[in-house]
């Protein structure tokens, strides 16, 4: 069943069309793999589907509500969360304080502390380190924590930007793993990667951007045989 339909999507940057005429479906339990080169406009995709860009044309369906022009905090209470690039910590502040700020629209103290003992059990390297400062921790073991504090919101779709972005191979390792489990979870995902073969690999189905707009998609494997992904997105 459809969880997200972008229908005809077009967005800009005052003169600058970032996105033209996409469509692009998220169905329930599902992740979706976005490739593109710099520039294609998958940022730009994220930050539309949530409101911090607005649309020029077209609409955006989540569940059974229209959200193409709530605004971001309304789109979040609808149940997606974007985990941004560059994850964009506050490195003075702890594990555990980053984590929770996820969970700002939540003031019932006891729901925040459950969903923080739930994300633990999930993220147990996390538990170990709550109380040391953010900054302290490796660039993967931040992005785990960007991941845990878009969680925190309890999404039903998460649109995860570049999350491997910089990371040793070790730890892009944990991070698709994360996102197996999260998805384990009946969690839709967007992977929005530059690492095309192991967004492939996470994904159902994937969609490639190119100058702002969708020139392929389909299901992973067909995907990972396409030639033209192969010479451009797989090297080769
Ligand atoms: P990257 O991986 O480099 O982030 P991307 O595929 O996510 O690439 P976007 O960041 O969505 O691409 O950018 C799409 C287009 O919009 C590019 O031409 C970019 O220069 C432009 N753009 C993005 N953000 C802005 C902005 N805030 N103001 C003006 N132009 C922007």
């Amino acid at each position: 069943m459809s969880l997200l339909s972008v229908t005809g999507a077009s967005a800009a940057y005052q003169d600058v069309v970032a996105l033209h005429d996409v469509d692009l479906e998220v169905r329930e339990s599902e992740v979706v793999a976005v490739l593109g080169a710099n520039g294609a406009g998958k940022s730009t995709l994220l930050k539309t589907i949530v409101g911090l860009v607005p649309l020029r044309a077209g609409k955006i369906r989540f569940g059974s509500r229209d959200i193409s022009t709530l605004k971001p905090q309304q789109v979040l209470r609808e149940g997606v969360t974007l985990c941004p690039e560059g994850r964009r910590l506050f490195p003075d502040m702890t594990v555990a304080e980053n984590i929770r700020l996820g969970a700002y629209s939540c003031r019932d103290t006891g729901t925040i502390r459950r969903r923080l003992e739930m994300l633990y059990d999930m993220f147990p390297k996390l538990s170990e380190r709550a109380r040391q400062l953010a900054s302290s921790l490796s660039g993967g073991e931040q992005q785990m924590v960007a991941i845990a504090r878009a969680m925190m919101s309890q999404p039903k779709l998460l649109l995860l930007d570049e999350p491997t972005l910089g990371l040793a191979p070790k730890m892009i390792h944990e991070v698709a793993r994360l996102v197996k489990l999260i998805n384990g979870e009946g969690i839709s995902v967007i992977l929005v990667e530059q690492n095309a073969r192991l967004a492939l690999r996470i994904a159902h189905r994937g969609y490639v951007l190119e100058h702002g707009g969708v020139s392929l998609h389909g299901e992973s494997d067909e995907l990972l045989s396409n030639e033209h992904v192969q010479q451009i997105y797989l090297g080769g």
